[in-house]
């Protein structure tokens, strides 16, 4: 257990594992990073899009035009406009080197996409079948192991300790052993969101309180928390991302293209009590309000062969399936004879061409080619857009915008990246890109103040 470190990195998902790797390539000697979990990877390791990226070689050898600028533009829409435009100009105009980083480093980001609030195919994923999250930590995993930059796991940042004058000191942890102090004159703040605290959740978005989350546990706002402890500012907090139909055992999002290929919601009465296609905060808000929170998304064959996503869950074991639509109600212990009088009523809706109902614009199909599906169904937090405020050197700032000498933040405990709503694809290229300025912005502060 080092006493003393140059820089103090907290938390090991992808910002605080791009940082330290960022600083000792710049020639840091003594980076240590603490990790509460006993792994690595945070909520990064659960990211399966890929990085959005701009103007990068694997673009051009596909004949894509992309530029900084449209790549810009879609994120600042993406946004509605909240992010901070120098951070969103400072993302996009270092992506295309964050994709030839992270190969340079033993990584795979070669194979170029489609992804949803992309006006071109730009977000960047493994030429094999392994996601993007995975590949990512083994990657940092290997090349943090190689560069002999000690991670401490299980060992949990709970203050970091600054001087009269505000310049940080050091941070105070916790192991196994008790609570002890590393001396370090720059901490990089790398801890994540806080969507797996639903207590601050539901404190800066009350409407999402009793919400479950995708997140993995150990996303519960601790930074934010030291951070406010020092006077940091915070940006956009109240931005929370949500997705309506998660499934609450596995944490599994059931892609909105379900309910768009023609599925439909029904709560344990066997009622539909929402128009499926609203907007994700009316339909969760839906979902809340029946008994248990929780509702089923129902489906049938059409709907299974439209989408290959839909193998995922069944071999994920999370969907139930049956011969008949009494069979399905008898199964997951929705009311038998509304379920029946429901799927009647829709298919007759459909045939109709009209929701009486609730509205629904499009119904695609009739639900009425056996076998049956359900999925349980909940709406869960999935990202975190607000956090602490930084600038685009990564310097943690004040609300009146003065900065806290050697505090640095990256990834998704900061906000102002992704405004009032992140696109697929921008976190990750958010944690690569101020990741590694954070590393040379602490690397740089030390030689300056050595
Ligand atoms: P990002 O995508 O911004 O890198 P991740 O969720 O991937 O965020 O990673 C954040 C990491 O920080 C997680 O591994 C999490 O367990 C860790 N972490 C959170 N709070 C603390 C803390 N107080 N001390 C040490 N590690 C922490």
């Amino acid at each position: 257990k080092p006493q003393s470190a140059d820089i103090v990195v907290i938390g090991a998902g992808g910002a605080g594992m791009s940082a330290a790797i960022e600083a000792a390539q710049n020639g840091a000697t003594n980076v240590v990073i603490l990790e509460k979990m006993p792994i690595t990877g945070g909520n990064t390791v659960r990211a399966t899009g890929g990085l959005n990226a701009s103007e990068t070689k694997y673009q051009k050898r596909d004949g894509i035009e992309d530029s900084n600028e449209l790549f810009y533009e879609d994120t600042m829409k993406g946004g509605k406009n909240l992010n901070d435009p120098e951070l969103v100009k400072t993302l996009v105009e270092n992506s295309a080197q964050a994709v030839d980083w992270v190969n340079s480093i033993g990584g795979d980001l070669s194979v170029v996409g489609q992804f949803g609030g992309a006006s071109v195919k730009r977000i960047h994923r493994p030429s094999d079948t392994s996601a993007v999250g995975p590949m990512l930590v083994k990657t940092f995993n290997a090349k943090l192991d190689k560069l002999g930059i000690p991670v401490l796991l299980e060992t949990r940042a709970t203050r970091i300790i600054a001087d009269k004058d505000g310049r940080i000191t050091g941070v105070e942890a916790e192991d196994e052993n008790g609570i002890f102090v590393i001396g370090t004159k720059a901490v990089v703040l790398a801890t994540g969101g806080f969507s797996a605290n639903s207590q601050m959740v539901a404190e800066y978005a009350p409407q999402l309180k009793g919400f479950i989350t995708t997140n993995h546990v150990g996303a519960t706002g601790d930074g934010i928390e030291m951070a406010l402890e020092l006077g940091a500012g915070l940006k956009d907090i109240e931005q929370i991302q949500t997705h309506p139909t998660v499934n609450p055992d596995t944490a599994t999002m059931y892609t909105e293209g379900v309910r768009g290929n023609g599925a439909i919601l029904v709560n344990d009465d066997g009622k539909r009590f929402v128009n499926e296609l609203d907007t994700r905060d009316v339909v969760s808000a839906a979902i809340m309000a029946q008994p248990k929170g929780e509702s089923w998304l129902v489906f049938d064959t059409a709907v299974r062969e439209s989408l290959s996503a839909i193998e995922k869950y069944i071999n994920e074991g999370i969907i139930v399936e049956a011969d008949s639509i009494k069979e399905l109600a008898q199964k997951t212990g929705i009311n038998e004879a509304n379920l029946v009088a429901t799927m009647e009523k829709y298919a007759q809706m459909q045939a109709a061409g009209q929701d009486s109902e609730f509205g629904r614009k499009s119904m695609e199909v009739p639900l009425s080619k056996p076998p049956y599906f359900a999925g349980l169904a909940k709406p869960a937090v999935h990202h975190t857009m607000g956090g602490v405020k930084i600038n685009k050197e990564t310097q943690v700032l004040k609300e009146d915008g003065s900065v806290i000498p050697g505090f640095f933040a990256a990834g998704e405990v900061t906000g102002g990246v992704h405004g009032a709503n992140r696109l697929g694809g921008n976190a990750v290229t958010d944690i690569v890109v101020f990741g590694r300025i954070a590393g040379d912005s602490a690397n740089k502060y030390v030689l300056d103040n050595g």
